[in-house]
Order: structure tokens, then C-alpha cells, then sequence
């Protein structure tokens, strides 16, 4: 049998009708910003595999420092343990993170970092004999699959099913171009009238991903950020798709004057290598737990909590991150994309073109509507596949998010794929 016939026998793969969709392509192997099928035909992976890989696939370096560690020490128990990989990996993102974070907990994907950032919220309130438990989003947010983070995220196709079993939230709109002010406004009009049930706002700083790649200023989430310090609102930053440089610093809440409470990260942590999620805090809040009450405990772990082949990758993924090399990677990249969001506007069959750092999104005019499901997503995704490159639009909206190993011709190429497509 083939891999993909094989596949097809016994596989369930995420995020797809498997009675529909196109049979998987198998990947035999990947390099750079390439991936290889079993024709050796390469797919140029523009989205970096969900938005995971920073430094182009199997990384040498990477996959010296995994293998090291690998007959080091390939796991222990985090409880009552501690090693080398977890502690040098928390030091070291605890330095880089914006805003006085001081203690780390890991866990090992981006929604149980999601998890454990509104335990620790809601936790910390009730440690202190407060009991704050309503959460204030995002419309439009995503902050990942389980039932806590899926109730914080907009309610969706994706959630319909399960949506009389997540806990309300209150939602407000999302503070774009033009709509701060409507935005802020009714921010603080909730939070008056919530006054002291709520006890956090967790929100994807400058970009919501999957809700569409939706950005907003920095100068709007400041002073949301500071309406919530005034009425004792935890803030909960989830930079786990824009953390590790994507939005041209390393992180986005580095735009920002005012500092979150708590910050999850995962997706680029290990560089795209592996599995890994972490929850950094204040003191302030880690100081709330601390107690002779073992009630007062965060009860909350996962089996393969600080993983030290995944820290060993987070910490060499990190080696290159802050390598001036990467640095003139990044800022080349936002320029590529600044100068092309100047051609694209000149095409009259998209709009919206946005653009920070990294990543660079648009939207397909489309008589259809927006949605998710709408035909155009999948025969634009074929168009580019047929082209040799992986771009899955997020409904009508196409983005380009490259591991930052990309050279100038390989982004070029993808631009001029897109110009064939969308050009008048
Ligand atoms: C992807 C994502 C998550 C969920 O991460 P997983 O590792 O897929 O569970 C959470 N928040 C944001 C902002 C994301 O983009």
C-alpha cells in the first residue's frame, strides 16, 4: 500500500472532513523553507507548517543540540524534579519577555498554555477570597481547541456543537482602523458593568491569527490594557502565534507601554522542532499561591511537562533567533512585505492589505461573503499548491507568514504567484 493509502486506513486528521477533503500529501522529508513529497516535488511551506517553524525544516543546528540532549536525558518527571534544559529555557525567556514576567510554567501546546493562564487569573482572585471569574475577549479571537480556551475564542463553525457547553464571556469588538473608538468605549462601559466579577481580559496582541489575521494598534490595546489596570483586571496576552518575532519584535506586547499580567507562548518556542507551551506571570500573581493552605496550589500539570528535548530545541531555536543574522532576516522580510502591499493595492479584486513584520495579509473580494467554508478558500489554495506552495487561506483571507530562513528570491517567488492570481 502507499503512505497515502495506508493514511487513509487509519489516520484522523485535524481541521478536516475526511469524507471531502483531498487525499494528504505525503512529506518524505524537508529542508530550508522546502518540503519534499514522494516525487522529491517541493512545496515551498509560506504559512511555516501552522505557524510553527522559524528557521526552515530540519535545522542542522536544531537537530544537533535534540540529539545531544537526547542521550543526555530524554525526560523526568517535573514534579519534585528539576533539569538543566527547563531551568536555562525559563532564564532565558524570562530575560527576553516583555513586561517583568518572573516565573514560568510549561506545559506542552497553546491552548493548555491558554489553560493555565485563566486558572492562574481566576485562581489568583480566589486565593485572595475574591470571586472574579468572568473573562472579557475579543470578537473574532482564537486562543485554541480545548473547552477553556474554545470559550474564550469567538463562538464559530468550529465551536457550534459544543457552544451550550463553554462558559459565557463578555466579547467586545475588535478595536480596527476606524473602530477604537466604538471599541473602547464599550470595553469600558462592560467593565463598568461587571465591575469586580471580572477577572481578566486575554487578547491576541496586534494580530488575531486565525480569526483572519486582524490587526490592530498598539497605541488602542495600551489603553485597553490601562482601563483594566484601574479596575483591577488581570491582563493575559496570548502571544503564542505572535511571539518569537513574527511581528518584527520578538514579541508583540514589546510595542506596547503597559505590561501584560501573564503571557502564553508555544508555536515558535522550539522553532517549529517540537511540542512545547508555556505560562509566564508576574510575581504578583505567583505570590498569590503561595500559602501553608495546599488549597491555595495550582493544581494543574501535563505528563510531559519541560520535555527537556523540547526545551533543548526551545533553547537552540532561541541560539539563532537572537542572532544578528535572524534579526537582519526579520527586518528584511517587513520590508519585502511593505514594498509588495504597495503593489497589491493596486489590484482591484482584493482589499484590506495589511501588513507587521513578518506577516503579511489581504482579503479576496468576494460576492460570497466571508466565511470559512466559502469555495473560493479552496480553489485558491489548490492554485498555489499547483504552483508548488502552501498558502491556506483562512476563509477569504490570504497571508503569507514564511519561517524567517527564507531568502529574498523564495519570497519573490511567492509574490509573483500571487500577482498571477490576483492581477487585473
Ligand atoms: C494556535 C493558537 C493557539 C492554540 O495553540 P495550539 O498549539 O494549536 O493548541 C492559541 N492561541 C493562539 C493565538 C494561536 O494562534
Amino acid at each position: 500500500m502507499t503512505l497515502s493509502e495506508r493514511d487513509a486506513t487509519v489516520i484522523w486528521h485535524p481541521y478536516t472532513q475526511m469524507k471531502t477533503a483531498q487525499t494528504p500529501i505525503p512529506i518524505l522529508r524537508g529542508e530550508g523553507v522546502y518540503l519534499f513529497d514522494e516525487n522529491d516535488k517541493k512545496y515551498l511551506d509560506a504559512v511555516s507548517s501552522w505557524w510553527v517553524n522559524l528557521h526552515g525544516h530540519s535545522h542542522p543546528y536544531i537537530a544537533k543540540k535534540v540529539s545531544e540532549q537526547l542521550s543526555i536525558l530524554e525526560h523526568a518527571i517535573f514534579a519534585g524534579f528539576t533539569h538543566e534544559p527547563g531551568v536555562s529555557l525559563a532564564e532565558r525567556l524570562l530575560k527576553i519577555l516583555p513586561g517583568n514576567q518572573s516565573k514560568l510554567f510549561y506545559t506542552d501546546n497553546g491552548s493548555t498554555a491558554v489553560e493555565v493562564a485563566l486558572k492562574m487569573a481566576i485562581q489568583y482572585w480566589h486565593n485572595q477570597g475574591k470571586e472574579k471569574n468572568k473573562i472579557i475577549v475579543f470578537e473574532h479571537a482564537y486562543h485554541g481547541d480545548t473547552f477553556g480556551s474554545m470559550s474564550v475564542s469567538a463562538r464559530s463553525a468550529f465551536t457550534t456543537a459544543f457552544d451550550s457547553l463553554l462558559f459565557d464571556v463578555i466579547s467586545i469588538p475588535l478595536p480596527q482602523k476606524g473602530k477604537e473608538k466604538e471599541s473602547v468605549i464599550m470595553f469600558e462601559s462592560e467593565l463598568k458593568k461587571h465591575k469586580n466579577s471580572i477577572a481578566a481580559f486575554i487578547f491576541e496582541p496586534l494580530i488575531l491569527g486565525a480569526g483572519g489575521m486582524l490587526m490592530y494598534e498598539p497605541e488602542v490595546l495600551d489603553s485597553l490594557i490601562s482601563a483594566c489596570k484601574n479596575e483591577d483586571i488581570l491582563c493575559i496576552a496570548d502571544e503564542v502565534m505572535t511571539g518569537f518575532g513574527r511581528t518584527g519584535k520578538l514579541f508583540a506586547c514589546e510595542y506596547l507601554n503597559e505590561e501584560p499580567d501573564i503571557i502564553c507562548l508555544s508555536k515558535g518556542i522550539t522553532g517549529g522542532t517540537m511540542a512545547l507551551g508555556a505560562t509566564s506571570c508576574k510575581q504578583k500573581i505567583y505570590d498569590a499561591f503561595l500559602s501553608d493552605d495546599k488549597l491555595k496550589t495550582l493544581f494543574h500539570g501535563h505528563s510531559y511537562t519541560a520535555n527537556p528535548i523540547a526545551c533543548a530545541a526551545s533553547l537552540a531555536s532561541l541560539d539563532l533567533l537572537l542572532s544578528e543574522e535572524t534579526k537582519a532576516f526579520i527586518n528584511r522580510i517587513s520590508k519585502q512585505h511593505a514594498d509588495f502591499a504597495k503593489k497589491l493595492s493596486a489590484y482591484s479584486s482584493i482589499e484590506n492589505i495589511r501588513y507587521r513584520g513578518t506577516i503579511i495579509a489581504f482579503d479576496i473580494k468576494n460576492k460570497e461573503g466571508v466565511s470559512y467554508f466559502n469555495s473560493v478558500r479552496d480553489e485558491v489554495y489548490n492554485f498555489f499548491l499547483a504552483h508548488g506552495i502552501i498558502l491556506r487561506p483562512l476563509g477569504n483571507t490570504i497571508y503569507i507568514m514564511p519561517p524567517y530562513s527564507i531568502s529574498v528570491k523564495e519570497l519573490e517567488f511567492i509574490y509573483e504567484i500571487i500577482e498571477k492570481r490576483f492581477s487585473n
